[in-house]
This record gives structure tokens, sequence and C-alpha cells, in this order.
């Protein structure tokens, strides 16, 4: 188990890339605790499989260093740094058993066999796959395959961290949910700090103590579930992560307060912000107040989704999400207040300091 620590890490996958500034990282620098339940959240694209292997030693850095409780592993291969991965696709060996496949790591490390007989039946009970023991892996499903390549992740007792790369692509809903609970109370009881690759919020929600949120070859935001849906830290997570997403507008502001158009939006303090660059104004559907109050918008669409309502509205030219519960009446002219502390200023896609 290790406190794990990204140190200025760049990385361009090659030297034309290089040469161009087009890094697949731009600049990891996080200190992630031992012990932690990590999920590395982000769209397809966005550095997380670099990052992962980055930090298991399968690939090497351009810049920067990686270190393990405060030692340098930046140059030791994954086996040196005492860490399990588990892939995106599975890796089994076909023409070992079930039960063989999982205790590969374990007598490759020469534990004792009575502990690999214990440790293995136990693994094999948390995946559901008990009953196939002595069957070969050749033949069987691609998701009885994931579950076995996450399995041989799991059986090692005494790893640095577990690395998991969308380890439940293929594996259906209802069993996902089940081994995501799983790697959860396995999480709980062993300790381990634990990576979670995944470009499903709900997922990463579930799983996670923290979140780690990446886009475009950065992590935009590390926080609980929680603080990533009051005070995204940069407009991509407010989009990202809540459905609706968070709305975002272009803004003047002028001393404690936001300009758009010709309406006047107080906010809880005077941000910082900087002269020039891009102002924006961000706001949660759930935060907005619709009534007979407030600022004028103009209702285009109302979509019924259960106990809600997902109001779609324009508001100074700009389009508006507001969720309403699904009682209230709607009417095409309406208005709108904003929860000033719900409001957040971003400069640059940035969240910047409030004063006051
Ligand atoms: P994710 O796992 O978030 O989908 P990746 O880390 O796989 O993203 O990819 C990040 C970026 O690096 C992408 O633009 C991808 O095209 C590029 N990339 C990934 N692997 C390679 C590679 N082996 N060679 C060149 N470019 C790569
Ligand atoms: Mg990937």
């Amino acid at each position: 188990m290790a406190r794990i620590n990204l140190k200025h890490i760049r990385h361009a996958y090659n030297a034309r890339a290089k040469a161009a500034g087009d890094y697949a990282l731009k600049e990891v620098h996080h200190e992630w605790a031992d012990g932690g339940a990590y999920a590395l959240l982000g769209p397809s694209g966005c550095g997380k499989t670099t990052l992962l292997n980055i930090i298991s030693g399968l690939l090497h850095p351009s810049d920067g260093r990686i270190e393990f409780d405060g030692v340098d592993v930046t140059e030791l291969s994954t086996e040196q740094r005492n860490i399990a991965q588990v892939f995106q696709f599975p890796v089994v060996y076909d023409t070992m058993t079930v039960f063989d496949n999982l205790a590969f790591p374990l007598r490759n490390r020469h534990v004792p066999e009575a502990e690999v007989q214990r440790r293995v039946a136990e693994i094999l009970e948390m995946i559901d796959l008990g009953g196939m023991a002595k069957r070969r892996a050749q033949g069987l499903t691609a998701d009885q395959k994931q579950k076995i390549s996450l399995g041989r992740g799991l059986v090692r007792s005494d790893v640095n961290a577990i690395l998991f790369d969308e380890p439940l692509t293929v594996i259906d809903p209802h069993m996902k949910w089940v081994l995501r609970s799983q790697l959860k109370r396995l999480h709980r009881q062993s300790g381990f700090t634990m990576v979670y690759v995944t470009h499903d919020q709900t997922e990463a929600l579930t799983f996670a103590d923290k979140v780690v949120v990446m886009y475009d070859g950065q992590i935009v935001q590390i926080g609980t579930p929680a603080e990533l849906f009051e005070k995204p830290s940069h407009t991509f997570v407010g989009y990202f992560i809540g459905s609706p997403g968070m709305n975002v507008m272009p803004v003047a502001v002028e001393g404690s307060s936001a300009r758009i158009g010709d309406q006047v939006i107080p906010l809880a303090g005077a941000p910082k912000v900087g002269v020039g660059g891009k102002i924006e104004l961000g706001i949660r559907p759930e935060f907005i107040r619709l009534g007979r109050e407030g600022m004028p918008v103009h209702v285009n669409k109302v979509e019924d989704i259960g106990r809600q309502k997902i109001v779609r509205a324009t508001f100074c030219g700009q389009s508006l999400s507001i969720v309403v519960p699904e009682d209230d009446e709607v009417s095409t002219e309406a208005r709108i207040t904003f929860e000033p502390k719900a409001i957040g200023i971003y400069a640059d896609s940035w969240r910047v300091g409030t004063e006051g």
C-alpha cells in the first residue's frame, strides 16, 4: 500500500508529437493518499490509460517522476513497483484452468500452496466463478474472461496498489453493480490504494471516495462526489458531472455582480477575476428558481423525467436548463432567480475565488 506522488508528469507518445507540443498528458502534479479509492473519470481520449500506465510502469513519462511513499520509482518496472493492474480487455491464459489463471501471480511469487488455495477460493467466490475453478479458460464467455482478469488483479494481498482500467466494460449492468460493490468491500477490508479508470460517472461516483476528473490531458479536479457537484473547479467538471450538466454563460463581472445582456445577477462576493480572458458564470440546473420573480426567460420545452422536470429555456440569448419538481406548473414566459451561493465564476474555464 502506498501514497502515490505524481510530480510534473508530461507525456508525448513520439518525438513529432513532442516537437509540436502535442502532449497526451500536459502537467499532472498531484498526491494520492495511501489506501485511497480513487476513480479516474473523463471522456475517451483524455489520457486516463496513459496516466494509469505511467503509474504502473508500463509507460515511461516524457517528463516528471512518480514516487511511492516518497521513493522515486520512475525507473522501476511494474514488477518492481509491486502493482497489480487489470486491463480494459481481458488477459486470460486460455490453456490454464480458471483456478490456475488466478493462482498464477501467487505461484509466481512462491506463495505457499495452502495460502494459494485459500486466497484463490476466496476471490473465485467474490467474482461469482466458484463453480468453475476446474474449467479451462478457453471457451468461456467474454464476461467470464473479464471476471478472471479482474480476479487475477485482486488475488495478491501484498501489492502497493491495484489499478483498474475500465475493468467492467463487457460485463452486464447488474453484474457490474454487484462486482463494484464487491470491489468497494475489498477496498474497505484490505486498505489497498485503488485507482479505477472509467468514463462513466455513475461508476466513478459509486466506487470512489475521491474522484479524479481528467479532461484534455490534465487533472481538472480531485474531490468527493459532493465537492464535484457543488463546487466544480472547471466548467468541464460542471458539464460532465450531474445531469443535465451545469449551465455556463459568458458574463461581465462588475464588483459583486455579473452582467449578461441587460440583466444584473448578484453574486455572493466579488470574484477575483483577472483582466482579459473569457469570464463565465456557472450555475447548476437544480439551483435556479423558476417562478414569478426575477429575470425573464422563455421556456422552449419541458421534459418530464419522473420525479422532476427539466425545463429548457432561453435566457438573454443563452440556452438554460432548469430542474423543477414534477408538480410545478411551468408557463412559457417565466422568471428566474439564481441562488447566489450556488454561482461559480470561471476565468478561462477555471473557477476563481470570491471576496467578501
Ligand atoms: P483514454 O484512456 O482517456 O481514452 P488514452 O490515454 O488512451 O485516453 O489516450 C490519450 C491520448 O493519447 C489520445 O489522444 C490518444 O489518441 C493518444 N494515444 C494513446 N495511446 C497512444 C499510442 N500508443 N501512440 C500514440 N498516441 C496514443
Ligand atoms: Mg483508456
